[in-house]
């Protein structure tokens, strides 16, 4: 069975260590910051670091959530750092980023879920980054959408937020979630700001079906949504969700079609692909928009 012992060949990653590696965990510790990289356990932070890219982490490691996929830790955080905005700019100059990739644990327990701290972040970097384009992969704020508002008026170039899973499968991959409501966050997002580029992602390899990924891909589209990313499943750990099936190359490569059939303007696709991964690639759409 595809499922057991080793990875198929086209998952293996090379064990992470450069010189740009040891710099940016060098960076993000004296600076007291968490990356998604480093906190999800992603498979590609040797290629990402090595190229000097990482996407931020905001408002601590610690998830009100408890997603069956995802390895950041559930628990009751500690209090939100208001200078945690000006550090991440501090570091997205220091990297010489062209693009920063902002994202967050879940905080339930904030009255806006935190949405200040990436209002914050955006106005932070715009004015020690000129010209740094920024997406910013946001919660679903429980459906608060002032607080989605308070991201949209800092003007991010890229608004992301995760459908994670088809429809059927939410109950156990991502329970505190609704699937109408990420849809309605993400059309919302788009009526605020038409001018922002609205981007979602899936993991494929949790039990859905090839058709059910085609429905999520219509209904995206459906809410205007510019910019797909769709990546191989990978169980964190033996207590989190079973990989149910990998998905070959080739497949990744046919879902790349399916969506550009149905008019994203760039779909990321392929087995490693994360929400971020080569995320400044597609910062280009944004300066064209
Ligand atoms: Fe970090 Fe994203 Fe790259 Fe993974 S794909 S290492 S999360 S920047
Ligand atoms: Fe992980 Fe996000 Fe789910 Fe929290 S809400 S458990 S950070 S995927």
């Amino acid at each position: 069975q595809l499922t057991r012992g080793r990875r198929p060949p086209w998952l293996r990653v090379k064990a992470p260590d450069s010189p740009k590696f040891r710099e940016l965990r060098g960076l993000f510790r004296g600076k007291h910051l968490h990356t998604v990289c480093e906190e999800a356990l992603c498979p590609n932070i040797g290629e990402c670091w090595g190229r000097g890219t990482a996407t931020f982490l905001l408002m601590g490691d610690t998830c009100t959530r408890s997603c069956g996929f995802c390895k950041i830790k559930t628990g009751r955080p500690g209090p939100l750092d208001p200078d945690e905005p000006r550090r991440v700019a501090e570091s997205v100059r220091a990297m010489g980023l062209q693009h920063a990739v902002l994202t967050s644990v879940n905080r339930d327990e904030q009255a806006d879920g935190g949405a200040w701290v990436f209002a914050e972040s955006i106005y932070w970097i715009r004015k020690l980054v000129p010209g740094c384009t920024v997406e910013v992969l946001i919660p679903d704020f429980k459906g608060d959408w002032a607080a989605l508002q308070t991201v949209m008026d800092a003007q991010p170039e890229i608004l992301n937020h995760n459908t994670e899973t088809v429809p059927r499968l939410y109950r156990t991959v991502r329970p505190q979630a609704k699937y109408a409501r990420s849809m309605e966050l993400l059309r919302r997002a788009k009526a605020m700001d038409p001018s922002t580029l609205t981007k979602s992602g899936i993991m494929v390899g949790l039990g859905e079906t090839w058709e059910e990924i085609l429905q999520v891909m219509d209904d995206l589209r459906a809410n205007d949504v510019d910019i797909m990313t769709i990546g191989q499943y990978l169980q964190p750990s033996r207590f989190h969700l079973p990989i149910v099936r990998y998905y070959t190359p080739d497949e990744f490569a046919r879902l790349k079609e399916e969506g550009e059939r149905r008019g994203f303007k760039w779909v990321e696709s392929g087995p490693l692909v994360r929400s971020s991964y080569h995320a400044d690639g597609q910062a280009h759409l944004a300066l064209q928009a």
